[in-house]
């Protein structure tokens, strides 16, 4: 028997989840389209060998148009990497632990800790400055003169993406490599590559299906992993390998170079950016605007892709959540650390989505006085 392919478009939810996260629907739908047989070529992209000619095509199509939407300088490489951000955490210090065997970390969140937590197994680590004393409401301040001059790299989280904080600079590391998470942020804002040492992003939250990070990183900065390292967490080899030294997370990287090419045809980054700014300001604008809800997060610091806000009553916000998912509003429930609400508006959450949560915000705020 023969299934029916339905895509339920009209029926879907505004999935307001902080990762894994909404996809561009004509993303999901082109790739829908192409799931049994791949632009007509027999296979599906879930059969195909990562060694056939149309997958060679997806990946360099997929880096490529990477490079282009980011404006990646020819000397840094590419990589696509299975493990998420969370491999990444050991991967950074298991390379770039290469001189002193220093590394230094700004605190900005529960991913930021994970990440220096993780480094502390392979070196020296310094915490230079944090947030937590005020459960992250807030990007620490850091100036150059605080870093080790012998430091190997300076590590930051630019994206925090449970306390809804972003960097609103880019810290001077001088000549120490600067390497940065940007999971929950990558691809909503013009960023200059060439200030970091290494980018690294999961692509569950603005990107991809879960499975892989993507690395962008300075040649320079390759080739300098200890030989007792695990040969698929030497960044070397993924570049020498194009990505492909083993078998990689084929349908992931085809769905992110649909993501590119999707961005690239809106009109970049800088479009994509816009559109941003548009949907977070409507957001912040109502929220600090209301009566019932607060943004704890200072607003310099504010985050463009987790939007957090809390009623100041425990049982209001549960109730809040309740209601919203009844109302196709899912997942508004803060992180389970910290409570609350966060409404996660990546780059894939269309504007009629948030119109939709401020309605909503403004029936529960009437119906609850
Ligand atoms: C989600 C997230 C991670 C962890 O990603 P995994 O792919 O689940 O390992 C790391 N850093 C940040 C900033 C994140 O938002």
């Amino acid at each position: 028997m023969k299934a029916e392919v339905t895509i339920l478009s009209k029926t879907r939810a505004y999935n307001f989840s902080a990762g894994p996260s909404m996809l561009p629907l004509s993303v999901i739908e082109d790739v829908a389209a192409n799931l049994t047989n791949y632009k007509g070529c027999g296979e599906s992209v879930m059969e195909m060998s990562h060694r056939s000619a149309e997958f060679k095509e997806i990946l360099e199509d997929a880096e490529k148009n990477l490079r282009d939407i980011m404006n990646i300088p020819e000397n840094y490489k590419v990589m696509f990497i299975q493990g998420g951000g969370t491999l990444q955490f050991a991967m950074v210090p298991l390379n770039l632990l290469r001189k002193s065997g220093k590394a230094d970390y700004i605190i900005s969140g529960t991913w930021a800790k994970k990440a220096a937590k993780e480094a502390e197994k392979f070196g020296d680590i310094k915490i230079v400055a944090s947030s937590e004393e005020s459960t992250f409401t807030y990007i620490p301040e850091v100036k150059k003169e605080d870093f080790r001059p012998d430091a190997d790299y300076v590590h930051i989280t630019f994206n925090n993406t449970i306390y809804g904080t972003h960097y609103p600079y880019i810290p001077d590391t001088g000549k120490i490599p600067l390497v940065a998470d940007m999971s929950s942020c990558i691809l909503s804002e013009e960023i200059d590559v060439s200030r970091f040492g290494l980018i690294y992003a999961g692509v569950q939250k603005n990107i991809a299906p879960a499975g892989i990070a993507i690395a962008i990183m300075r040649e320079d900065l390759i080739g300098f992993a200890k030989d007792d390292v695990p040969t698929y967490l030497d960044y070397k080899v993924h570049a020498d390998n194009g990505s492909t030294y083993n078998t990689p997370n084929c349908f992931a990287i085809y769905v992110a170079g649909e993501v590119f090419k999707y961005i690239k045809d809106m009109g970049g980054v800088a479009e994509m950016h816009r559109r941003d700014v548009e949907k977070a300001k409507k957001l912040y604008d109502f929220i600090d605007g209301s009566e019932l809800y607060k943004c704890p997060v200072r607003e310099k610091d504010r985050s463009l892709m987790n939007v957090v806000f809390v009623t100041g009553n425990e049982e209001l916000d549960k109730k809040f959540v309740a209601q919203a998912k009844a109302e196709g509003l899912h997942n508004l429930n803060g992180h389970r650390s910290i409570g609350g609400m966060r409404a996660s508006i990546y780059n894939a959450m269309p504007v009629e989505g948030v119109d939709a949560l401020i309605a909503f915000m403004e029936k529960f705020q009437e119906e609850n006085k």
